[in-house]
């Protein structure tokens, strides 16, 4: 069925779908996997409880791995997401005030020999509304995807053969339905309802930190240059935005992350000009700011038989270095990969031999990531003299070891690790 006929304008009387796959969450990684399997040939419904237009106004702006480029450019994306996104060139990272700085730019990359490095970035930066548009634009021409939105799933059973849904479309005359499918697919999110009906346990903590983001205009050029700057509070990150804009991403101990929050404008600016050391010039707040809270989670499973995790649902991380996002596309590729190898060869789709394939792939891989964003902020959020001699000495050996400056990037950037195969036909 066709995008606009399941949308919430039709009055629909009781309907009852059959698909292969039955995608939850409708966020960017759940988009981003009913994209990778459009021409899978499997019929997939992918549901959103959210109406469009609350979840494109998610105020969040993401750093877009290369990897995450070439995902989006096998999926046939990414030629409508470039024109509104800027790349960042130039990366620079510092301890406090210390004088030692590590810059990373493309060159740094090297030869990665499974794919070829650009030469003019180093990744983008994308707000969450574009990604979005994007993604769903490029739905509305893939007749196997049907998509419901307001739909919210309030009911899972699993049978031998496939998996029973209760669905709510609120904005429809009989708004409950059931879906059967072969397989299901969690892209709900950290707090997944299908993870935890599922009862598959999760592992992690809630750091001691959250995160104040907001976005600046500053008054002078940000170059395309991304900054992390280590604070013995926390991580502060700041990415570069068209039009001169910049997304602040500002990790602080939970109280004075609530306090930056509340704080005026005008006192606000004043503290994030001290922290930006004058690099930008004097700055706007653009907007309002939110406070989130910071937690590493990894799911025990990723997979049961006929369900699959992947995203936030599966997994998350501590938001230094700006990895969420792409784990979880870097997922979604992952599995439709797998899903459509063993859909040729005539194999369930559902059965947990093929999806474990999928858990093998990226749970290992996540947990790198993961381990290495809790390692940077302990290290840094630490004012101990042998942690800072040391965490020094290790930032002096990245800025002039070569081989451990492009190892440290091609890690950061997405290009170690298994690619899947929709990032290599570019
Ligand atoms: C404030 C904030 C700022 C962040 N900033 C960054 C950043 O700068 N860079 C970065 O990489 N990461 C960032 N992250 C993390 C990033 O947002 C997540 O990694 C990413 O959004 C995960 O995407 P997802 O699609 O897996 O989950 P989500 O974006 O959470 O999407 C899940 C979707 O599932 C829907 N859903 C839930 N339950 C149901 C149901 N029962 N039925 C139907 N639909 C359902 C929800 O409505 C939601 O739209 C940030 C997170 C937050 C909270």
């Amino acid at each position: 069925m066709a995008l606009q006929q399941l949308t919430q304008t039709v009055p629909t009387p009781q309907l009852d779908y059959d698909c292969d796959i039955a995608i939850v969450g409708g966020g960017i990684v759940g988009l981003t996997l009913a994209c990778a399997l459009k021409d899978s040939g499997l019929r997939i419904a992918l549901m959103e409880a959210k109406p469009q237009s609350v979840a494109a106004a998610k105020g969040q702006a993401y750093n877009v791995s290369l990897l995450s480029e070439r995902i989006f450019q096998g999926i046939g994306v990414w030629d409508k997401i470039l024109p509104q996104v800027i790349p960042y060139r130039h990366i620079r990272l510092s301890d406090a005030d210390h004088s030692g700085i590590v810059q990373f730019y493309p060159t740094d990359l090297g030869m990665t020999g499974k794919m070829p490095v650009p030469q003019n970035a180093l990744g983008y930066v994308a707000e969450h509304q574009v990604l979005l548009d994007s993604l769903q634009e490029l739905l509305q021409d893939c007749p196997n995807v049907s998509w419901l939105c307001p739909a919210e799933v309030v009911k899972v059973e699993y049978q031998a053969d496939g998996v029973e849904l209760e669905i709510i479309q609120s904005k429809i005359q009989n708004p409950k339905s059931k879906i059967r499918t072969r397989l299901l697919v969690g892209a709900d999110g950290a707090k997944s309802g299908i993870r935890e009906s599922a009862g598959i346990p999760t592992r992690g903590w809630q750091y001691w930190q959250s995160c104040v983001v907001a976005t600046i205009k500053p008054e002078k050029s940000h170059n395309n240059t991304a900054f992390e700057r280590f604070w013995p509070s926390g991580p502060m990150g700041v990415l570069p935005l068209p039009d001169n804009r910049c997304r602040v991403v500002w990790t602080a101990p939970h109280e004075e992350a609530q306090a930056l929050s509340e704080l005026d404008e005008k006192e606000f600016i004043e503290k994030l000009e001290h922290r930006t050391g004058g690099l930008l010039g004097r700055l706007e707040l653009e907007g309002s700011r939110f406070v989130f809270n910071v937690q590493l989670m990894q799911s025990d499973r990723y997979t049961l038989p006929r369900l699959a995790l992947i995203g936030d649902a599966a997994h998350c991380c501590h938001p230094v270095g700006g990895q969420g996002i792409n784990m979880g596309i870097r997922d979604a590729a992952a599995l439709a990969e797998v899903l459509q190898s063993a859909h040729q060869l005539g194999e369930d789709i559902g059965n947990i031999q093929v999806l474990k394939r999928y858990e093998r792939w990226r749970k290992q891989e996540n947990l790198a990531i993961l381990g290495f964003t809790d390692f940077l902020d302990r290290m840094f959020s630490n004012n101990w003299l042998p942690v800072v001699v040391i965490r020094r000495l290790g930032l002096w050996m990245l800025q002039n070891i070569p081989p451990l400056k492009t190892y440290a990037l091609q890690f950061m950037t997405g290009l170690r690790g298994r690619p899947p195969q929709l990032a290599s036909r570019c």
